[in-house]
């Protein structure tokens, strides 16, 4: 994948939560399960419903990563 911002290609690797992967519209308390939290987007792109690992593309000249998710 290529960056979108300093056009140099990307190194794919992994991020990974033991409770899931997930972005949110407001903070969480850390100890909460995020996805529940309303407006949650599960962050899920190996082919299954939920994951505690996505993939994830990294720009070590933008200090920028990327992911991108399928929705469930
Ligand atoms: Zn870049």
């Amino acid at each position: 994948m290529e960056c979108p911002y300093c056009k140099q290609e990307m190194e794919r690797g992994y991020i990974q939560c033991r409770d899931g992967i997930t972005w949110t519209p407001k903070k969480q308390p850390v100890k909460a399960l995020s996805f529940l939290a309303k407006g949650a987007v599960s962050l899920c792109n190996d082919g299954t419903t939920s994951s505690s690992t996505v993939i994830a593309y990294h720009c070590k000249n933008c200090k920028l990563v990327l992911i991108s998710y399928q929705d469930a």
